[in-house]
Parts: C-alpha cells; sequence; structure tokens
C-alpha cells in the first residue's frame, strides 16, 4: 500500500473537486488496486437530489470502465461530520468487486479508523450466492 499520508493527501484532493452546492459536504475517495493503481473520485451532486453520485462510486465506476476490478484499499475522507461512512449502496457497488476490501476513514483531523467491508456490510447481496 502508498504511503497512508499520501492516500490521505490524494483523497483531499479528490475532495476539494466534489460538486456539493446543495450539502456543502464535500466527500473524496482513493480506490487502490491489488497492483497499485488509484482512482479518484468526490461526490456529485445534482440539483434533483436522487440523482447525485457518492465519491465511492465514482472511484469504483472509473476503475471498472478503466478495466480494473480487483480492489485492495477505499480512503475516504470529507469536509466534516466525523468519520465519513459509505452508505448501504456504495458497500454493495463495492462487495461486488472486492469483498475482502480494506476501507480506510478519514475524519477532519486526519484521523483514521480502518475496516473490512464485511464489517461494513455482513450480507451483501451477490448474485449466485
Ligand atoms: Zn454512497
Amino acid at each position: 500500500m502508498d504511503n497512508i499520508s499520501d492516500l490521505i493527501k490524494r483523497a483531499r484532493e479528490a475532495q476539494a473537486k466534489a460538486y456539493a452546492p446543495y450539502s456543502n459536504f464535500r466527500v473524496g475517495a482513493v480506490l487502490v488496486t491489488k497492483d497499485g493503481t488509484t482512482f479518484l473520485g468526490s461526490n456529485v451532486e445534482n440539483s434533483s437530489y436522487g440523482l447525485t453520485v457518492c465519491a465511492e462510486r465514482i472511484a469504483v465506476f472509473k476503475a471498472v470502465t478503466s478495466g480494473e476490478k480487483e480492489f485492495a484499499y477505499l480512503v475516504i475522507s470529507s469536509s466534516g461530520m466525523g468519520y465519513p461512512y459509505p452508505c448501504g449502496a456504495c458497500l454493495q457497488v463495492l462487495a461486488e468487486f472486492s469483498p475482502e476490501l480494506k476501507i480506510i476513514l478519514v475524519d477532519e483531523a486526519d484521523n483514521i479508523k480502518k475496516y473490512w467491508l464485511k464489517e461494513l456490510l455482513p450480507k451483501a447481496f451477490l448474485f449466485n450466492q
């Protein structure tokens, strides 16, 4: 894994690019593949609120559409409210590709918490299982 402080810096860079004019809640995500390639995501809101997409899913979709499907780490930062736990939809999308994913949450002061995806979503829906 890259140095955690480097990954936090990259998550903050992604966070700065969030489009969040409605909530002002900015989220950055760095998805690291098993071979070390990184994909950044930031949340993109919409005036039709239900069309908003989370930073985590944007990072996953960028990776998958670049041909990557095996992930090792996801680092998530936000602009406040403590640790940025991923929503259920993002956890489900992540479980599709990497049930063994490590998720690292970063609070406003760069404190971290680490979880396995299975800890946050122990019973993911996986077709044919
Ligand atoms: Zn989400």
